[in-house]
């Protein structure tokens, strides 16, 4: 990928002047985070960390991801209904892997019950590279697919205009008026809306369930002020004040502090570390309930780095989404290698391969939020302790994707202006709704760019390692 702003990148004086100006602009558009040392309270804010420079980003592949996401949203919602094949995917690593061994004994729980709930509302978020050939050509591979608490839809909403501001600074008016807006928070808010109403009571609210610690909270606001601005009424609760305030009706209608809630929004509970044994049963309450989860366990466990690498194996999309070929043809062609690492002779092979050749994979636990991965050296060392033990399945492998960097600064408080060779993950926000076996809204709802320096193999914004970046599309 050609970087586009060769002639202005190494021009000292003019990014010095353009970073300030990025930096109040972000400011004013509300690209913000709370601080690290005051993560409570909004009295002191800074700006999340963005790239200085738009990213060059082939408008082909752009195109490709968002046309193949409402392809995601139907394969997303109907693996969450296939108890058959959840069980038989994840039966080798709930074996071993104790967290996902929790949830899917509250999915199992909840279905022997019988689901209350009717209506279903799926937002996620599918994050791919460009995977450079030996030729120089881009592919676009998927990296993953996220099924809960997919984030930055809000502050990405206003990286745009800070970076046509930036683009004008620097002499860049033409480029400037090409970059795409995109709102992915007015599209979530959309479908959440949408659930809302479907759930049928005017007087219920939308709780978003929320983290201990909020630093994303301004994320989280442009979705809620949508809300707001629909006149549905918005809470925000965490597990502890489900455990404490929550309870069921005998028609299973839930209610927290008092207020029904229609509306389920997790922005937490994909880490092990958030869940004690209340909160634990703050998360089976919930599910139990006629409540909108987005998303239910179901579409959680739907989203596990297992089911992404069993879905790869040839025919199961088909089976999945049975008389759809031109979808299974769309979403495959975004898949990179994914191996099992199940017991027996095909995990065995991929096993001795990956620790023969490291740098061709990443080793990738069942687990979300950036920095679990495993590289080069260190998936040796792993891979060659656990080979023989049944602890390997709670691993899959992938084939190692690698993009062309591009010289860029990233914009970080209080760190140094410095350029980096970079490069960027784009996510596509997917939003679904199904009211019983009727999909009523199916949409691709807008863009993330995400960039960061190639020295770290891993890691997101939230994991403070990845910037929020803008696409331009070449
Ligand atoms: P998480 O659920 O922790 O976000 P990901 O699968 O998205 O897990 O991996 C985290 C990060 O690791 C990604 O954002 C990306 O930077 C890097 N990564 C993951 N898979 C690959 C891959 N196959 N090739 C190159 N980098 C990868
Ligand atoms: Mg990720």
């Amino acid at each position: 990928m050609a970087a586009a702003w060769q002639d202005v990148v190494r021009d000292a004086a003019a990014v010095r002047e353009a970073a300030a100006v990025a930096v109040d602009a972000a400011l004013l558009a509300g690209v913000l985070m709370r601080t690290g040392e005051q993560p409570h309270a909004s009295d002191v804010v800074n700006y999340a960390p963005f790239t200085l420079l738009p990213s060059a980003v082939p408008q082909d592949l752009f195109e490709q991801a968002y046309a193949v996401q409402q392809d995601f949203n139907l394969l997303v919602d109907a693996v969450s209904q296939n108890k058959e094949f959840l069980e038989q995917t994840l039966a080798s690593t709930i074996k071993v892997d104790d967290f996902t061994a929790r949830l899917f004994r509250i999915y199992t729980q909840v279905l022997e019950e019988g689901l209350a709930q009717t209506v279903f509302l799926g937002i996620n978020r599918s994050d791919y590279m460009f995977d450079c050939g030996l030729d120089g050509t881009a592919a676009l591979r998927q990296i993953e697919i996220n099924t809960i608490a997919a984030s930055f839809g809000g502050l990405t909403s206003r990286t745009a205009d800070v970076h046509r501001l930036v683009l004008k600074v620097l002499g860049k008016t033409e480029e400037a008026s090409h970059l795409l807006p995109n709102n992915p928070a007015k599209g979530l808010a959309l479908g959440i809306a949408k659930a809302w109403e479907l759930y049928g009571s005017q007087r219920a609210v939308v709780m978003f369930l929320v983290e201990e610690v909020q630093r994303n909270i301004f994320d989280q606001r442009c979705v809620e002020n949508e809300l707001w601005n629909r006149n549905i009424r918005v809470v925000r609760k965490r597990f502890r004040d489900v455990f404490e305030q929550g309870s069921l009706d005998a028609s299973r209608r839930l209610y927290v502090d008092g207020q029904e809630v229609a509306v389920v929004y997790y922005r937490e509970g994909y880490v092990p570390q958030v869940y004690d044994q209340q909160n634990w049963e703050a998360r089976l309450l919930l599910e139990r309930s006629r409540a909108v989860k987005c998303p239910d366990i179901a579409t959680q466990l739907a989203g596990t780095k297992k089911v992404q690498q069993e879905l790869s194996r040839p025919g199961t999309l088909e089976k999945l989404l049975p008389g759809r070929p031109e979808a299974v043809a769309r979403i495959r062609a975004t898949f990179a290698g994914l191996y099992s690492l199940d017991e027996g002779e095909e995990g065995d092979r991929i096993a001795a391969t990956a620790i023969a050749d490291p740098d061709r994979f990443v080793l990738k636990p069942q687990r979300e939020g950036g920095g679990n991965n495993l590289y080069g050296e260190e998936l040796r060392e792993v891979l060659e302790k656990i080979k023989d033990s049944p602890e390997r399945t709670s691993y899959i492998l992938m084939d190692k994707i690698k993009p062309q960097p591009a010289l860029n600064y990233l914009l970080r408080a209080h760190s140094p202006l410095q350029a980096s060779q970079c490069i960027s993950e784009l996510g596509i926000f997917g939003v679904y709704v199904r009211q019983g076996q009727e999909l009523v809204v199916n949409r691709a709802a807008g863009h993330l760019l995400r960039t960061k320096a190639i020295e770290h193999a891993d890691g997101g914004v939230a994991a403070g390692v990845a910037v929020l970046d803008t696409p331009y599309l070449v």
